[in-house]
């Protein structure tokens, strides 16, 4: 392993709009580059520029706290920080990597968010968050924190595979409950699902089963995508070693494209199949209203819930008009509120969604929506 001591003048990255994955305005990366090192992740993409071996060399953004600290000062001239989770992790390096054992910047980033009162939402692979409870716990008394942990399956076979150096999923099953018996909110994050190897029926559902019965709050589910370039060639090779036959089969699902999708007829098919079992088991597939709605902007709660709208219909195989509008709500700078009388001048703004949207804005809630999410 090489690590690399780096200086950054920015460590927030600010979403242009919501993100309503996570809930967050802002994210950060304290790494770059992982050395945990799984063989389908798209860190290792061209498109992130990750210099090095991705997998066994890492940057450490040695001056990230003082950026931050610098960052977050509200009371600097022109700052104005948006309300949202703060979303650590996920991207081109784990936060919980084994080079945070020494540097410590995950933890002083969150003493940090503590310490300004804000909301925080972590996505990791490892068990060494743990160490950090302390701090979590104080964030959530305050302002609320969401834990989340990402899986490809909870097959620790295939996790060995994929997933080297990365503890396996009962430990991070183990380490969830340990978090919600403290009472944090804690997510999984079934991604990506690996095509012909943990999309079967009989993998999904014991992945499902096996985060109902850690109490998960939600799951959000997607494909693999494989990027032309490095990203495919390291793949494939680890496929290649392990499930030589599947070559084929990989060949007939992807496009090849810079973007890495396979053809949709899989998606749709992988989908429908997540759908079958997210509904068994009766947990949300997107982070529930309760663990959001006094934490984001009125603008915002109205993106995000057309947006989660918006999800769960296409994962009916119905069509929705609600992305387009939140997409051209996501622009509109006034509080929706101060021009409820003109919703319908918004493109893609109908009958059907002004009236989802006067109710949101009077009582933070849809019925519409709650309908959907109650299984
Ligand atoms: S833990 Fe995440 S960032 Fe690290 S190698 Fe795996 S997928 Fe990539």
């Amino acid at each position: 392993m090489k690590v690399k001591e780096i200086k950054q003048k920015t460590i927030l990255r600010k979403h242009k709009k919501i993100d309503s994955w996570f809930l967050s305005r802002y994210g950060m990366n304290l790494y770059r580059g992982c050395t945990h090192n799984c063989a389908y992740c798209d860190g290792r993409s061209e498109k992130y520029n990750v210099e090095g071996e991705f997998g066994s060399d890492v940057a450490v953004k040695i001056n990230a706290i003082d950026v931050l600290r610098l960052e977050l000062n509200l009371s600097r001239k022109r700052t104005h920080l948006k309300p949202g989770y703060f979303m650590v992790g996920g991207g081109v390096g784990d936060s919980y990597q084994p080079t945070e054992k020494k540097y410590e910047l995950t933890r002083k980033a969150l003493s940090l968010l503590a310490e300004k009162k804000l909301p925080v939402h972590i996505l990791t692979k490892s068990t060494l968050i743990k160490r950090d409870v302390d701090i979590i716990e104080k964030i959530n008394e305050t302002n609320k924190a969401i834990v989340s942990f990402s899986f490809s399956s909870t097959d620790d076979k295939i996790s060995k595979i994929f997933e080297p150096n990365v503890p396996l999923p009962n430990q991070r099953l183990e380490t969830i409950q340990f978090f919600k018996e403290r009472g944090i909110s804690c997510g999984m994050f079934l991604l990506p699902v690996i095509p012909f190897i943990s999309d079967t029926k009989e993998v999904i559902n014991k992945t499902i089963q096996d985060a109902r019965d850690a109490d998960v709050d939600f799951i959000i589910f997607g494909g693999m995508t494989l990027k032309e370039g490095k990203q495919k060639e390291y793949f494939l090779k680890v496929l290649k070693q392990r499930y030589p036959k599947l070559i084929t089969d990989y060949n007939m699902i992807y496009q090849w494209d810079r973007w890495g999708n396979t053809k949709h007829e899989y998606y749709d098919q992988l989908n429908k199949t997540f759908n079958v079992f997210i509904k068994y088991y009766k947990i949300p597939s997107r982070i529930p209203l309760r663990l959001f709605k006094n934490i984001i902007s009125e603008n915002d709660l109205v993106v995000v819930l057309l947006e989660h709208i918006d999800y769960l219909l296409k994962l009916e195989g119905k069509r929705s008009p609600y992305g387009y509008a939140a997409y051209s709500i996501s622009k509109i700078n006034k509080p929706l509120s101060s021009i409820k009388n003109d919703l319908r001048k918004i493109k893609g703004v109908g009958p059907a969604t002004e009236k989802i949207i006067l109710e949101i804005l009077e009582t933070k809630k849809s019925r519409y929506y709650e309908k959907m999410m109650d299984f």
